[in-house]
């Protein structure tokens, strides 16, 4: 078996460290390099619905692996970053920056600063290894993956490799082709899998951090709570719909309690503080505002900050109507100003069972929480600068 299919704590090198990259949002597409008898039988989970995961069949070296790789990746590509897949625990930042190196220095490796001092050794007559030198230690550094490049540049360091410079990874390809390759500060958590101690402690590592998701990571949660009171004469507005009543709650605005929750939820994942911040009701702007409106602004403030809403989730508490027959207008309703699906739109009702001023029926309430994660357009810098690279 392949070193790389070889499992920690249930999940193989190759999965974790595709993983890694399909929840990157600097990645567009993935190319994986597999062993050509495994490619009639390419595993499972390189089928993502996030971004498009390609197989291709590898080569006998690791830079013809990397040439066929090449050969499929998507013509727009900007930036190519090659890894490891025997490389599981690269974090994200170490991907971002590598990506953003490339963007200015055309080339980019991962590298750590030898903690060893390096030897040079050559071997005397009768075959025992002495010492040729020794070399400055604090200009050794060991590379790793991610390594990453413009496209032209890794076109050109390919060529370099199929003229026949045999290399042991692509910036020294890049190198011999002639470019500057700028040096990431690397990690030291970023280990090769190679030896069965590395693949021990690997699978400890692995048991000790349990099954996280890279995907939710930089995921941000918030929480968010509304009442207003029920009056004669005014319309009842819930999570956007007009819902049927002889009462209406009482505001400023429109007083939708689950739009005004589910908006604070936002506001307060992406610490942005609350709806009466942004939206006060002393500003003539906002009279009689449609809460679908406030919260859309405050999708889009949150989207400034580099988040995006994955799931909101809301309880709207009141006595009479019954709500029911509404709910899927509304969970619509919010998920298109949310700009996600009505999946990811949970809201419930509920009664207060007689009990309080809501139970009374004289108001209404609403609960929300709301699950936000960082966006492409945090990873690939503010939205008024150049266009992101496409990265394969
Ligand atoms: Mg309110």
């Amino acid at each position: 078996m392949p070193k790389q299919l070889l499992l920690l704590a249930g999940r193989s090198l190759l999965e974790r460290s595709v993983a890694l990259f399909v929840a990157h949002p600097q990645v567009d597409e993935i190319v994986v390099a597999l062993p050509a008898h495994l490619i009639a039988a390419p595993p499972s989970y390189l089928a993502s619905s996030r971004k498009p995961v390609r197989v291709v069949a590898g080569g006998a070296r690791r830079q013809d692996s990397v040439a066929s790789a090449f050969q499929s990746i998507d013509r727009r590509t900007d930036v190519v970053v090659i890894h490891d897949a025997a490389r599981p625990f690269a974090s994200s930042d170490l991907i971002a920056r590598t990506i953003d190196a490339a963007v200015e220095y055309g080339a980019a490796v991962a590298a750590v600063q030898s903690s060893d001092t390096v030897k040079r050794a050559r071997t005397a007559t009768g075959g025992d290894l002495l010492v040729e030198e020794t070399l400055v230690r604090s200009t050794i550094y060991l590379a790793q993956t991610p390594q990453a490049f413009q496209r032209a540049v890794l076109r050109e360091a390919i060529a370099a490799g199929a003229e026949g410079a045999d290399a042991t990874d692509e910036a020294s390809l890049a190198e011999r082709a002639g470019h500057a390759v700028r040096i990431v500060e690397g990690e030291r958590a970023n280990i090769k899998v190679t030896t069965p101690e590395d693949l021990a402690e690997a699978a400890a590592r692995a048991g000790r951090e349990g099954e996280w998701d890279p995907a939710i990571e930089g995921a941000r949660i918030g929480t968010g709570y509304d009442l207003h009171r029920l009056v004669e004469g005014r319309p009842l507005v819930i999570g956007g719909i007009v819902v049927p009543s002889d009462r209406g709650a009482l505001g400023h605005s429109d007083a939708d309690v689950v739009c005004h929750a589910i908006t604070d939820a936002i506001l307060g994942a992406a610490s942005l503080g609350d709806i009466g911040r942004h939206f006060p009701d002393s500003d003539p702007q906002w009279q009689g505002a449609s809460s679908l409106d406030l919260l859309r602004r405050a999708a889009a403030l949150a989207a400034d900050q580099g988040l995006a809403v994955v799931n909101v989730d809301a309880t709207v508490v009141l006595e009479r109507p019954k709500v029911a027959d509404h709910i899927g207008a509304m969970r619509s309703a919010v998920a298109r100003v949310l700009g996600i699906e009505p999946g990811r739109v949970g809201i419930k009702g509920k009664t207060n069972e007689g009990v309080d001023a809501v139970g009374r029926g004289e108001a209404i309430a609403a609960h929300a929480v709301a699950l936000l994660r960082a966006s492409v357009r945090r990873a690939r810098g503010s939205a008024a600068g150049p266009p992101p690279p496409r990265v394969a």
